[in-house]
């Protein structure tokens, strides 16, 4: 199932093949799944919509996952991965969409801070990089915690983190566990 150049296809990638390139290394959630010689071709904005999908928090670490919530980000991924392309060829009339990356209104988090979280209702909460926003529900993804605005805050004290590598660096030092042992 290895591959030589870039990462597996998340699109027919089995969960075999997709659970091993997820926790080959030690990232957070976000991180792997926007890294393309890890999972090709997923954007922020997807890595955002997929993990809210899937009900996982973008910075947990990808060795704490345990088969099922590998199965369930999995199923996500297809799912989201799928239904957007097939909406952004809709709405491009047919044509290879343009920016697909970008934010789009129909999102369910990416790009919705503090508007209501489609599932449960929860304002959307973020973690802002240098130029970059990623969002997640509080509710649905991390079990109630503020990680931007309150915990995440406290944890990292002084100033928010310049990149997702730099936010990883400290959370490997003390991983963030949102989820109960069990
Ligand atoms: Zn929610």
């Amino acid at each position: 199932m290895s591959q030589e150049r870039g990462g597996v296809d998340p699109l027919t990638a089995d969960v075999t093949a997709f659970s091993e390139a997820v926790v080959r290394e030690r990232r957070t959630l976000k991180r792997a799944l926007t890294d393309a010689r890890l999972v090709a071709g997923i954007g922020g904005a997807y890595a955002d919509e997929i993990l809210h999908a899937a009900g996982l928090s973008l910075v947990q670490l990808t060795t704490n996952l345990d088969t099922a919530e590998l199965a369930r980000l999995h199923e996500a991924t297809q799912a989201v991965l799928a239904m957007w392309i097939s909406r952004l060829r809709v709405e491009a009339s047919g044509a290879f969409p343009a920016k697909v990356t970008a934010f789009h209104p129909g999102m369910a988090v990416h790009g919705k801070f503090r508007q209501p979280c489609l599932v449960c209702g929860t304002p959307v909460q973020r973690i802002v990089f240098a130029t970059r926003e990623t969002n997640d529900c509080p509710r649905c993804q991390t079990k109630g915690k503020v990680l931007a605005d309150r915990a995440l805050s406290r944890l990292l004290k002084k100033d928010w983190p310049r990149s997702i590598e730099e936010l990883e660096g400290r959370f490997g030092a003390k991983p963030l566990r949102n989820q109960p042992e069990n």
